[in-house]
């Protein structure tokens, strides 16, 4: 056995999982691969194996090149969210949510692979939207990403708002593009708020969502990180499992509520 995933790591994590009043996790694009969603930094990351993808997800490259925004359109249409199901993790989180030991859930991902699970909606921040909406840059008007996609089929390869003509893009944020204010502020009142705070398959590189562990941590939170490969943020963990995270995740929560009932 891995001697990070043994009986005594798992044993006193989910004890202090089950000792907390409140338990909120952050995750990121590590959680999904296991569901066939490459993340952006890892091994097989989407920059990894491609640096220039990055340009796709630029807002002022979006903004100023068409030809940025129908390769974009292509790259949403293709997204593999659109087949992928939730694995293993995502599905112990919520038996976690279930069973009311899960707090909030603060997500980097887009993919909406928590809700699908079963996560209650509302107890889900999704700190860098969602692919599932279409946002209008110039009047903020939002409609469902399955109609952009069916005029993007149907030939028009960069669909403009029908309410006033402006550039769309994803309900998603990208760089150079601020995060919505009220979701940051939830996002911070569930870190701020927590006892226990789990970073899973985040290269916690990105920020605002990274400084996210500092207010947890400096509310006094118990830091636990999930996560195959270093992160800027190991020194302050109280435990860093690295191994698969669908191997982790629901090691601890059957942990947790074995000790439960
Ligand atoms: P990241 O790509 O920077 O880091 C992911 C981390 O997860 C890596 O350190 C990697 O080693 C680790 N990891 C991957 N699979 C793992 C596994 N099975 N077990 C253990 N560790 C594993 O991801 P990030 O920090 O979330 O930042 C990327 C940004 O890109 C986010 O803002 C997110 O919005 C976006 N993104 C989202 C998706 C998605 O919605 N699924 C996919 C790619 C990127």
């Amino acid at each position: 056995m891995r001697p990070e995933l043994s009986g005594t790591a798992i044993d006193e994590t989910a004890g202090w999982l089950r000792d907390a009043d409140r338990v909120t996790v952050l995750t990121g694009a590590g959680i999904s691969t296991e569901s066939g969603i490459p993340d952006f930094r890892g091994p097989d990351g989407v920059w990894t194996r491609d640096p220039a993808a990055v340009g796709l997800v630029s807002l002022p490259d979006y903004l100023a090149d068409e030809d940025v925004r129908r390769r974009a359109w292509l790259s949403r249409r293709d997204n593999p969210a659109w087949h992928a199901t939730p694995n293993a993790a995502h599905l112990a989180l919520v038996e976690l949510e279930r069973a009311g030991r899960l707090w909030a859930t603060i997500t980097q991902n887009i993919d909406g692979l928590h809700q699908r699970a079963g996560a209650d909606p509302s107890r889900v921040i999704e700190l860098h939207g969602t692919l599932y909406q279409v946002e209008c840059l110039q009047c903020g008007r939002r409609v469902p990403m399955t109609e952009v996609l069916d005029r993007v089929a149907s030939g028009d390869p960069d669909p403009a708002c029908t309410a006033c003509g402006g550039i769309q893009k994803a309900a998603t944020i990208a760089f150079g593009q601020q995060l919505d204010r009220s979701v940051l502020s939830t996002a911070t009142a569930a870190a701020a708020g927590a006892d226990v705070f789990v970073a899973i398959g985040t290269s916690l590189t990105v920020h605002p969502a990274a400084g996210l562990v500092d207010l947890a941590a400096a509310a006094g939170a118990r830091i636990v990180i999930v996560n195959a490969e270093p992160t800027p943020y190991d020194e302050v963990a109280a435990r860093r499992f690295a191994a698969p995270i669908g191997v982790v995740v629901p090691a601890l929560v059957r942990r947790v509520l074995s000790a439960n009932g």
